[in-house]
């Protein structure tokens, strides 16, 4: 075995692995940026090395730093994590050239399944079922739109070099298609820097099937059964369960051949997942091999009883896999959710700031988090918003289902908009509950999902009150440590208000009236107070609680704000000419935040009488990008 790695990845995942190091004995040398200097990953390895400045792109992207880090620090292997370098063909190349070892497939495996348009052939060739589309290297916008209009609607853009559901646009009918492509292709560009696309059927209510293969460089192949990770908002995963609901024994052997066949059709070695999309009459398709180890790992270990980062380090020292598909097999079920630092009532809006209060629940052998940030720590605008994987395991989906929501009510986290309370209510929906699951599951179960449970306000408005009783209590001590924001409602010392009887707080969405005195107790329950209002954690889950503002007359709609930058971003394009009529919904410019586009759109008929930036300018959250003047009604 080494006796020293260092790991080229930041956050949950280079915890992860230093974990396993550690229980193997292998010394661990992390490695980080400005904004993380005192990280958890930094704090738990033996070593760690500074390699740049906070973006990544002058840090954890910087291939000569990273090599350059572990011969300084006589590490003889490097392991890429998940992300940043882990599917980049060169970093592979590199640490080989500097005699380091690449815990990870060959390069050649990486760059065979690096661009999904190569893939597919590749697939194609090994006999593997694919999407049907087009995959070809000729990019022509017209040949692309006639590749749809043959194949029919709706047609799936993907971005060739895409990852994490970047640069891919479903168009429903051709009048769609020129605006669709030029976005999917923007984002594609910004994000990959290369605006290669495939188009494909849009295959309706599929599942996201993936097998983990693993593979060693004596020829030995074994599948670790799959992962059903159909429950995803905007082609995102968000909660990953093994094994797949309702899958029968034959279908897995199926599944798992193909993927086997698939990795060996590039001489594969290390951890690989084959995704599939399953669709409802059984049949599967390849999506794609990722050529790492998955972010949703844990659930197969949970049901394999392996540790895979285990493995992979013994397959990146030449030994053979573990075990054989024979003494595999499936112990249980589990979930993992991903706690993200995003705005759910926002689409999605990633969100940044403190984590003034983090209290996961206590791990236990059915309980796993695994997680890189402590309370006090930052969610920064420069890493992926994600806070932790919350993993569960028990004898059976159902028990396994209610160790999940268990864990979902008690997780407490305050200071940022977390998707805590979204994952509660998808992981309680009903349909869910049944394993009737597709990758269209959150659309169609919106509202489900979203609606406020009365029960829930009728619980917590008492609380509610009683919590801002208690906060006014504390106001000078609130003010000082929350606000420091001339501008916050809660700054000046009238908005904290009594609760008179005609006071309002919304809770979750819902406005209610929270009554004169509740002498309600808040025994259990922790208040987190911030800019715009305060997080109440109580036994029976979490309710985010705001103040009504007082209604001006305003038309809402022109009141609503969407002209002002959703976060921290770049000015993509301006989309209207100054001046120019355009129709309540049209986009008039667009913006990029973390990697992904925003659309501002035209909160009326009117027109753009001003843009405040140009493409390529920096924009701050709140800033207001445009003029727009309404028609008269
Ligand atoms: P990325 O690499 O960006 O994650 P994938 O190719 O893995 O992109 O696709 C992500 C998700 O998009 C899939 O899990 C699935 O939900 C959806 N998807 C991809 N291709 C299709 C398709 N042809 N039809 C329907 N849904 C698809």
């Amino acid at each position: 075995m080494f006796t020293k790695i260092l790991i080229a990845n930041r956050g949950e995942i280079a915890c992860r692995i230093i974990k396993t190091a550690r229980a193997l004995n292998v010394a661990t040398v992390a490695v980080y940026s400005d904004a993380d200097c005192d990280a958890l990953h930094v704090q738990m390895a033996d070593e760690a090395v500074y390699i740049g400045s906070s973006p990544a792109n002058e840090s954890y992207l910087v291939i000569d730093k990273l090599i350059q880090a572990a011969l300084d620090s006589g590490a003889q292997a490097i392991h890429p994590g998940y992300g940043f370098l882990s599917e980049n063909a060169e970093f592979c190349r590199q640490c080989s050239a500097h005699n380091l070892v690449f815990v990870g497939p060959p390069s050649e495996a990486i760059l065979a399944m690096g661009s999904k348009s190569a893939a597919k052939t590749i697939m194609a060739d090994a006999g593997v079922p694919l999407v049907p589309g087009y995959h070809g290297n000729d990019q022509n916008s017209d040949l692309l739109k006639r590749a749809a209009n043959d194949m029919g609607y709706p047609v799936l853009l993907k971005a060739a070099a895409g990852g994490g559901g970047k640069g891919m646009r479903a168009v429903y009918s051709e009048d769609e298609f020129d605006a669709a492509l030029d976005a999917a292709k923007r984002e594609a560009q910004n994000s990959f820097n290369d605006d290669i696309m495939l188009v494909e059927k849009y295959l309706l209510k599929p599942r996201h099937v993936e097998i983990q293969v693993f593979c060693d460089s004596h020829k030995n192949a074994v599948y670790l059964f799959e992962r059903d990770c159909s429950l995803q908002r905007r082609h995102q995963k968000v909660i990953e369960e093994a094994p797949a609901p309702g899958m029968s024994a034959a279908l897995r052997q199926q599944m798992g051949e193909a993927a086997i066949k698939a990795a060996q059709a590039i001489n594969y070695e290390g951890a690989g997942t084959v995704e599939f999309l399953l669709d409802t009459q059984g049949e599967f398709f390849f999506m794609e091999m990722n050529t790492r180890l998955q972010v949703e790992h844990p659930v197969t270990e949970m049901i394999s009883g392996q540790d895979l980062v285990e493995w992979q380090l013994l397959v990146a020292v030449g030994k053979p896999l573990p075990c054989t598909q024979g003494q595999l097999q499936i112990n249980g079920h589990a979930f993992e959710a991903r706690i993200y630092a995003e705005n759910p009532d926002h689409d999605f809006l990633p969100a940044t700031g403190r984590l003034n209060l983090l209290q996961p629940p206590a791990e236990t052998d059915h309980i796993r988090v695994d997680s890189g940030v402590v309370e006090g720590d930052s969610v920064s605008i420069y890493y992926d918003p994600m806070i932790a994987k919350l993993v569960v395991w028990d004898t059976d989906r159902k028990r396994a289902l209610k160790r999940l929501t268990q864990a979902l009510a008690q997780y407490r986290i305050g200071g940022l908009k977390t998707n805590i309370g979204f994952l509660y209510n998808l992981a309680t929906s009903q349909a869910f509950g049944a394993g009737d699951v597709d990758t269209g599951y959150i659309e169609q179960h919106w509202d489900e999902i979203f609606r406020q449970r009365e029960q829930d306000v009728g619980y917590a408005t008492p609380l509610a009150a009683a919590a801002i009783q208690h906060l006014r209590g504390q106001q000078a001590l609130a003010q000082a440590k929350v606000s420091r924001d001339p501008n916050s409602p809660w700054h000046a010392r009238d908005n904290w208000g009594l609760p008179k009887p005609s006071y309002a707080i919304e809770i979750q969405g819902t406005t209610v009236n929270s009554g004169a005195d509740s002498g309600t107790s808040l025994a259990d329950s922790t208040i987190v107070a911030d800019d715009t209002g305060f997080d109440l954690f109580t036994p029976q889950g979490f309710f985010r609680c705001c103040e009504v503002m007082p209604d001006l007359g305003l038309d809402d709609e022109l009141a609503g704000g969407n002209l002002t930058a959703p976060m921290n971003g770049t000015v993509v394009t301006l989309l209207s000419e100054l001046g120019a009529t355009v129709a309540k919904g049209d986009t008039l410019l667009v913006m990029e935040a973390m990697k992904m586009e925003h659309c501002i759109i035209a909160p009326a008929d009117g027109q753009v009488a001003e843009f405040y930036f140009q493409p390529g300018d920096l924009v701050d959250g709140g800033e207001e990008l445009l003029a727009f003047e309404a028609d008269q009604k």
